[in-house]
């Protein structure tokens, strides 16, 4: 491959103009009889002449007709010689040389050299081009070093990745560039059958998986993919696993004590109906926290069901209202506005576990008395918008960026007090986006809350 393959990649070759002639063509056959008859008739008309000339005036003035005629016939090839030397100069295709002659022949000869190799130019400029296309639509980085680790081609992914620039950096040595002592080792070595995973090269907190391809004894591919997204993805995998066990050992925990104290000690019916109590009361939140992580799991996997459904939000609110007064012992005064001309595309059961979610920790974080409020409505973009805005306790704005992650408390003990398992907002986070909308939160400490489901336009149904 061409060392300076960005250059040859940006000049298209064109008919006419000057070219360097560096490859062979096949002579077409018969050309060499035609080149030596040529040559023959000449002569043999040189000597036709001088013989008339002998016949007519004399034997000398004949002679002297041949020298003089061959001279001419040598000096005219001189000159012709001259003009194709120019002509391969700068050979523009323009035939200066006559449909016959010698130099006519060498002339059609070079043309058909230039025509093949102006052909193989242009399909060596597509090929270049096809290459270049390809290598950059690939998601993965391509950099293309020399045997002495110097770069020669970069695709504008490697560039991203690796930041190089290849307008700079193109011959520079990687090594240098990349200051990184196991991407340097990676490199030295021989044996590039395993790839390596490298962390913080040279952007901060992008993990890339490089792969060396040697592909000729001068030249081998350096292929970088970025895993970031997968490295992530395993450990919030590990603290996820790591988090439900946790949440499960405190309950698990409180009921083993309970039960050894049983069988143990003689209780009266007053501590054991206590303990009953308690022991109903964790066996009820390790119940939430089972159901909660069945409803991620199914959010996370269940592409198939069913996401464009009209929901008669009619019929939800009529439920979400009735649960909510069901479990209201603080008496909190709850209003509801319903904008009953519009209905939504989605998800019955998703858009049910969302609300209620949501309305939920209204009702368990605001204070005995607080007013909630529910409403849904069509904004002024023709989207659709369920709000619950409540007066509890607020929340501090340095956790509104984390609070649907899954197991974020703002305060653990109030959560845990509740009966919460610090997934609810999560479920709702993940409901929304599959319904392609967004979970905003405004919050004022001392104040209250406000949770807003913003559903796109496309998912807004006139109620008929
Ligand atoms: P939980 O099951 O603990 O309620 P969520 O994911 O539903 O979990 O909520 C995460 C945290 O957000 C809660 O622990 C709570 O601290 C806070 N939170 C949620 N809703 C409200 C609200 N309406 N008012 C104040 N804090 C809230």
């Amino acid at each position: 491959m061409d060392t300076d393959l960005q250059q040859n990649q940006q000049k298209k070759p064109k008919e006419g103009s000057s070219i360097s002639l560096s490859s062979t063509i096949n002579q077409k056959p018969g050309s060499s009889f035609r080149f030596w008859s040529g040559i023959a008739l000449t002569v043999l008309l040189i000597f036709a002449t001088s013989m008339v000339i002998k016949t007519i005036f004399s034997e000398t003035l004949g002679y002297l007709t041949a020298i003089i005629l061959f001279m001419i016939w040598i000096l005219f090839q001189c000159f012709q010689l001259q003009k194709i030397v120019q002509w391969i100069k700068n050979p523009i295709i323009k035939n200066n040389f006559g449909n016959t002659g010698t130099y006519s022949y060498i002339y059609a000869a070079m043309v058909r050299l230039i025509r093949s190799s102006n052909r193989q130019q242009v399909l060596l400029y597509k090929t270049l081009a096809g290459f270049k296309r390809s290598t950059e639509a690939m998601s993965d980085g391509v950099v293309i070093i020399d045997n002495k680790n110097q770069i020669v081609f970069v695709t504008p992914n490697a560039e991203r990745y690796l930041k190089i620039k290849s307008d700079l950096d193109m011959g520079k040595n990687i090594i240098n560039l990349i200051r990184n002592p196991e991407f340097a080792e990676f490199l030295i070595k021989t044996d590039w059958s395993k790839s390596v995973v490298l962390e913080d090269l040279p952007i901060e907190n992008r993990v890339l998986k490089l792969q060396i391809i040697p592909y000729d004894d001068n030249e081998r591919l350096l292929i970088c993919k970025d895993i970031t997204k997968l490295k992530r993805l395993e450990s919030s995998k590990k603290d996820f696993v790591a988090n439900v066990s946790h949440e499960l050992k405190t309950p698990l925990t409180i009921l083993g004590g309970y039960i050894e104290t049983m069988i143990e000690l003689p209780l009266d019916k007053t501590k054991k109906t206590k303990m009953l109590q308690e022991m109903s009361n964790q066996t009820f939140r390790m119940e939430r926290l089972v159901n909660d992580l069945l409803i991620l799991s199914r959010l996370d996997t269940d592409e198939t069901s069913a996401m464009h459904d009209e929901i008669f939000l009619e019929s939800i609110f009529g439920k979400v209202i009735k649960n909510a007064h069901l479990i209201n012992n603080n008496h909190h005064k709850i209003n509801f506005r319903n904008n009953k001309k519009y209905n939504l595309l989605g998800n019955y059961e998703q858009i049910f576990s969302a609300f209620w979610n949501l309305i939920n920790n209204a009702i368990i974080y605001t204070k005995p008395y607080g007013i909630i409020q529910i409403s849904w409505k069509v904004n002024t973009n023709k989207e659709g918008v369920f709000e619950v805005s409540d007066t509890g306790p607020g929340i501090e704005s340095h956790h509104l960026p984390l609070i649907a992650e899954r197991f974020y408390r703002v305060d653990k003990s109030r959560s845990q007090e509740s009966g919460g398992t610090g997934l609810g907002l999560s479920i709702v986070k993940n409901i929304a986006l599959k319904h392609e909308s967004k979970l905003e939160i405004e919050s004022k400490i001392g104040k209250g809350s406000k949770f807003r489901i913003i559903f796109p336009l496309e998912r807004i149904k006139k109620v008929s």
